[in-house]
Parts: C-alpha cells; structure tokens; sequence
C-alpha cells in the first residue's frame, strides 16, 4: 500500500508520522510520501535564528491542554525540550481607550476592569439571564452581542477573535470558530453557568480551566522553538520527506491515484491532501468540481509578523511583565497586537535583549499585512509607541509575510464541510486534513492527525 500525503505543514507531517508509526507497530507493509512544494517543511511553523534571537515566524506555541501534543512530542523524544510560558505570560492585556489593561481573571476584575463602561460592565453580567440562541449558525458577533452585549462582543470577544483566528467576529460562525462555546449555550443555557461548571469539574478532575482571561491550559513551546518539531519530526521521516515537490494535478485512475508532482507521475492507493484549502481546491478540480467548490469558498486573512529586537537598557521604563496585547477594532491603532516573545519563553533573546512579535493585517486590515517593509515598520513603530511608550530604535528586524495566514471559518463553514464530506464518500482513498478545516491551531493539527492516518490505512492488512 502506498499513501502519498501533499502538503509537510504540520499536519502532513503529523499524518505521516502517525501512518509510519501505526505502520510499525502492527508491522503492516505501509510506504509513505509527503510533498512538499516549498524548500522547507514546517509550513507556517518556522523559528529563525538571527543574531542570537530565537523568532518564530508564525505560532508562539501550543496550549497544553490538548494531551495528544504533549505526548506526540514525547514520542519523537523532545519531552525534555518542552517549555512552559513563564507565571508572567498569565497577565494579557487589551488596549483600549488609549493604554493598557490587564485582562480580567475573573467576575471581580471585569467589574473593577476599565475595558467596558459600567452599563457594558452589568450587562455582562445579565448574561445568565438571557435565553439561549436557536439558530444552527449565528456569527460570533452575534453570538457575544446576545449573551453579553455589544461593548463586550466588540472588546473583549473581538479581540479574542482578531488574536485566534485574525478574524472578522461579524464574518466568523461562532458553532465552526468556537465550538466549545457554542455548545456550552446549548447544554446549560448559558455561558456563565457553563463555566461554573466547568470550574467545578476542574477542581473535581483537577485541570485547569479557562475563563475570561484566556484559554485553558499553558502556552508551551520547546526550548529551541517550534522548529524543534519541524526538525524531529522530518529527522523520523527520512527519505520519505520530498521538498520542492509541488503537486498540481490529481486524477482518480479507477484504482487509485496519479498525482503530477514535480513534473513527475506519482501512483498511490490513498492520497490525503494538507495544504490549505485553496490549494487542495486547484489540486483536486479536474477530480470532482463539486469538491473542489467549497474548498474554493473557505477565505483566508492575511497576517504579517513584525520581530523587532531591542537593547533591554532602551526599554527601562516599559512594561513587559506579562504575555503581550491584543487591541479591540476601533481602537485608533492598527495592530492586531504584540506578543512579549522574551517575556513568555527563555532563550528567545540574547542576554540584556528583548524581543517583540507584532501582528499586523488580518480580517480586520488586509491591507496594512501587505505595506512594503519601510510602511510596515513606519506603522508598526508608531503604534508601538502609542500603545507601549517605545521610541527606542530596534536593533533586529525581521518581517515574516504570510499572505493567506488563517483559514477563515466563516458564515456557512459546518454546510461547507458537510458539502465536502458527501463528495469524498464517492472518491475512495481521497482524505483532506489541515487546519482549513476543523480547528486553525497547531493542536487540532496534531489531535486530528491520529484519525487521519486510521482512516487512510482501513482495510491495510
Ligand atoms: C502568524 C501566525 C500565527 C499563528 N499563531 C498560532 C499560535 O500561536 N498557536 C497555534 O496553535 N497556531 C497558530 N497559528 C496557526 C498554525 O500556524 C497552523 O495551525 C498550522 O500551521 C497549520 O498547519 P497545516 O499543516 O495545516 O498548514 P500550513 O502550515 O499552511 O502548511 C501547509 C503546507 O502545504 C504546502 N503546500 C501547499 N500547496 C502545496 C502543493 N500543491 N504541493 C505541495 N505542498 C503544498 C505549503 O507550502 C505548506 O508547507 C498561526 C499561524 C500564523 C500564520
């Protein structure tokens, strides 16, 4: 059996080792390839070493609430370079009304909290009073604006959406982008009572639960960055690893499929396709039409990435005690928000040296993720100084570009996927997987990749 898998993001790569690793242990005859069409694997994930910096191109990290993370990475023996996020990356902020608050950790921080306005304040607080939504898909503005009124849906939520998922919270399905949340309303009516809950559970179980200042679990990475996962698991790979390979063009043959990679033919019996949608779309157009539709249709938003490096001494006055901010819509300044890299992990700045991580564009500002490096930097150095007091001149500069960073899991999403499923139950072997789908982050990549791989060796004797 020969599965070809396009695409060395991390979920292909996650697929592959997971194939190769089922493979070996129930010592079936399983050969694997995976294609990749850049120079590199890793996908969005890439850390780069420049001048003693340690940045991250794409993700900071990983939460390690999803377990399946953390043992993956023990299994390709990295268990001794996982890093947790320092106690300080708990305080986030929001910018708002012109300077920094700390995001509340609870009901009484909210009701002392300067981020809403005393009415915006009560309302929140109302929200176990309201009733619960009926319709299937809602946007996740609407959502918030019905359970905790407008102020807090544009703030607190909206930011929380342009940081996840640089999205658009009036553009988003809130049972596709969160569906946690949204089946928390479902079951208790309520988020408030939800979250009792689920606190209540915690203590029993004792995890960590999450709450309005963030997501449950901690920002973990590995002590060399993200790459240490790239780099493991391409290592594991071999040979079966094959870059500068871009696929173009995928037939069903009657038996299995011939896929044009590299101005080559390649012959598998299972192909699962992991790049993003848009280009799982071309790949599979001239295969079924109506597959390649929806795939079409699932947008993306730009986001570009501005490292900046400064001497510590420049920076004596400035706050970096915590995780970094992310600024609500309408709040006079254009960054999406700016993660204190130095602050949340060891080792991402030479001694005496801070590291900043600014995210421009997204849903909110395509145009601002494509200014030319000389406008990016103006833009990203006047906000700066306005939402953190630097005026110092950084001393590293790096701009990461990702033109179609996130998936956009908007209005429609859940039929859109439901659409794609009954075109893959007529094309036998065909698999799709990657984060256009079913979860943006890096730890739905890797939870989904175990079922990926069954899926691809049923019938495998
Ligand atoms: C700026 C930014 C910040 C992020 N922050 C976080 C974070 O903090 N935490 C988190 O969990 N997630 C974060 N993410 C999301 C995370 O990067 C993704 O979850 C992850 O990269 C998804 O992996 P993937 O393999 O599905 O897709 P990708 O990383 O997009 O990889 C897809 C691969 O397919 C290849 N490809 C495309 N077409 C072809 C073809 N025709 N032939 C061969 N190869 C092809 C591409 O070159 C690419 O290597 C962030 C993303 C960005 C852009």
């Amino acid at each position: 059996m020969r599965i070809g898998v396009i695409g060395a993001g991390p979920s292909g790569l996650a697929v592959a080792w997971e194939i190769v690793s089922r493979a070996r242990a129930r010592e079936l005859d399983v050969q694997v390839d995976v294609y990749e069409r850049a120079t590199r694997a890793g996908g969005n994930v890439w850390t780069d070493l420049v001048d003693g910096y340690r940045v991250e191109q794409g993700p900071e990290g990983f939460l390690d609430s999803a377990p399946r993370t953390i043992e993956f990475a023990t299994e390709l023996g990295l268990a001794d370079r996982l890093v947790s996020a320092a106690d300080a990356a708990r305080h986030r902020f929001l910018y708002v009304n012109g300077r920094l608050h700390p995001v509340p950790a609870g009901p009484l921080a909210l009701l002392r909290s300067g981020i809403l306005s005393v009415p915006g304040r009560l309302r929140v607080f109302a929200e176990p009073l309201r009733p619960a939504g009926t319709e299937d898909d809602e946007s996740v503005l609407s959502f918030a604006t019905r359970r905790m009124g407008g102020e807090a849906a544009r703030r607190l939520v909206g930011a929380m959406v342009a940081g996840i998922h640089a999205g658009d919270p009036a553009m988003l399905s809130m049972p596709a982008a969160f569906p946690e949340l949204a089946a928390m309303e479902r079951a208790h009516g309520s988020l408030t009572r939800a979250l009792v809950a689920t606190r209540r559970e915690a203590r029993r179980t004792k995890r960590r639960a999450g709450g309005p200042a963030g997501p449950a679990g901690r920002l973990t990475s590995l002590a060399g960055g993200l790459r240490d996962l790239i780099q493991a698991l391409v290592r594991e790979l071999g040979p079966r690893v094959h870059l500068g390979a871009e696929a173009r063009e995928a037939r069903w043959t009657g038996d299995g499929w011939r896929v044009a990679i590299g101005g080559k033919d390649e012959v598998f019996d299972r192909l699962v396709v992991t790049t993003p949608p848009w280009h799982a779309a071309a790949l599979l157009e001239d295969v079924d039409l109506e597959l390649a539709t929806p795939l079409h249709d699932i947008l993306w938003a730009p986001v570009t990435v501005v490292a900046l490096g400064f001497a510590a001494s420049e920076l004596h006055n400035v706050n970096l005690d915590g995780f970094g901010f992310l600024v609500p819509a309408g709040q006079g300044v254009r960054l999406l928000g700016c993660l204190w890299s130095s602050s949340i992990f060891p080792g991402r700045a030479p001694q005496g040296r801070v590291l900043l991580r600014a995210l421009v564009g997204g849903a909110r500002d395509p145009e601002a993720a494509e200014y030319d490096d000389g406008g990016l930097l103006d833009l990203v150095r006047y906000d700066l100084s306005t939402t953190m007091g630097i005026d110092a001149t950084p001393e590293m500069i790096r701009i990461y570009r990702h033109p179609r960073a996130i998936p956009q899991y908007t209005l429609g999403h859940l039929e859109r996927l439901r659409a794609v499923r009954r075109r893959l139950e007529r094309l036998p072997g065909l698999l799709l997987h990657g984060n256009g789908y079913r979860g943006v982050a890096l730890n739905d990549s890797i939870r989904l990749a175990g079922d990926v791989a069954e899926a691809a060796m049923s019938d495998v004797r």
